[in-house]
């Protein structure tokens, strides 16, 4: 009860867009999808186009 910094409940229980880079939506399908890395383009993982725009 009054124990902090136990086991790290919690860790997967944020919303895939707090924790997760930026949100894109793809102009060729309008599939949305998050991007996690900065170094890599974001590319659409339903149609593979990398004509996306951010959101
Ligand atoms: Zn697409």
């Amino acid at each position: 009860m009054c124990t902090v910094g136990g086991a790290p409940t919690g860790d997967l229980n944020f919303d895939d867009d707090r924790v997760k880079g930026k949100r894109y939506r793809c102009n060729e399908c309008e599939e949305k999808f998050s991007h996690i890395n900065p170094n890599r383009k974001p590319v659409c993982p339903s149609c593979e186009s990398d004509n996306v725009t951010e959101i």
